[in-house]
């Protein structure tokens, strides 16, 4: 009975989403008094919207289809952050973030910056074959994750932290509540509303949750195959292995090949999952030398949970 309402909250939220979603139209109405929102990328755009509902106008950095690792902002998004009131960074230490966060702070140094971060464990980027020996203990992570919150250094995903915390909804669920608590201090007239929604919208995290999990029964263990390793907290949360093609935030050299031949056949991969934003073109030759097949998909879509359901379909049938 529970499972049965937890579905039709998760088909609900569904068609809520197709019908609402209009991020792809950057623009920040002038005449609007509602409160702007920035962000860095759409699933955060994404949970905003669903905690503040239209009580507040969300502006995204990095747009559909763009990489957050190399994106450069435009002037006219800088002129439209220049009206926000709060800035919900990602806060672990995505490449858009380090390059770009002091720079929109200066634009506009009054609005309230949230580290949608805050409270979650950042996890090591997966160790790969040729540096198994500058693998980060464990243990370190807290301290880590203040340090490149400031910017300072430079690591970012080349053989840091993992910065993709959003494609695990249970690290999305923490999200969530720290953009609720920045929703509440600019617009403290709406926190009921916005408590409302946010617990609504946990709760089509719990129901995601658990279809995901019932998707992936009985592949715990199981390894897929990525070229851009975005997936590390998603195969924390339901006990797989993600295998990265990409080599510290590069294409594989030769040896690397090899290697990702080798452990593919060895593991009988079938699928090599690709993103949009990336070159296909390595995850292309090692599938054409095992028999396997490239299937696309997003980590930064928008529809958070009709997402996440597609993609855990996509990878239950490519885990090996
Ligand atoms: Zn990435």
């Amino acid at each position: 009975m529970n499972k049965l309402i937890m579905l039709l909250v998760v088909f609900l939220s569904l068609g809520l989403v197709i019908t609402s979603g209009c991020v792809d139209n950057q623009e920040v109405s002038a005449s609007s008094d509602k409160p702007i929102v920035a962000v860095s990328i759409l699933p955060q755009a994404e949970f905003v919207e669903k905690v503040a509902g239209d009580q507040v106008q969300v502006l995204v950095m990095v747009p559909p289809g763009a990489d957050p690792h190399t994106y450069e902002i435009t002037s006219g998004q800088l002129r439209d952050l220049s009206k926000a009131q709060m800035y919900v960074k990602v806060g672990s230490g995505l490449d858009f973030e380090n390059v770009w966060m002091d720079r929109l702070i200066a634009q506009n140094p009054d609005m309230l910056i949230v580290d949608s971060s805050s409270g979650i464990k950042l996890k090591a980027m997966e160790a790969h074959s040729h540096n198994d020996e500058e693998h980060d203990e464990e243990g370190r992570d807290e301290e880590n994750h203040d340090e490149e919150d400031e910017g300072g250094d430079h690591a970012n995903e080349t053989g840091g932290k993992d910065p993709h915390i959003w494609t695990s909804p249970m690290e999305a669920k923490i999200m969530v509540n720290n953009t609720y608590s920045g929703l509440v201090e600019i617009d403290p007239d709406n926190r009921e509303l916005y408590a409302q929604n946010r617990d609504a919208y946990l709760a089509e995290l719990d129901a995601a949750d658990a279809i995901i999990r019932e998707t992936l029964a009985g592949k715990e263990g199981s390894s897929f195959m990525v070229y851009h390793p975005s997936w590390g907290y998603f195969a924390d949360e339901y006990g797989l292995v993600e295998v990265s093609v990409e080599m510290e935030g590069k294409e594989p050299s030769a040896k690397d090949m090899q290697h990702l031949i080798d452990t593919a056949k060895e593991k009988n991969i079938t699928v090599i999952f690709v993103q949009p934003g990336f070159s296909a073109t390595s995850a292309k030759s090692i599938a054409s030398e095992i028999n396997a097949e490239v299937v696309a998909v997003d980590p930064l879509a928008k529809d958070y949970i009709d997402n996440l359901a597609k993609v855990s379909e996509a990878f239950e049938k490519g885990l090996a």
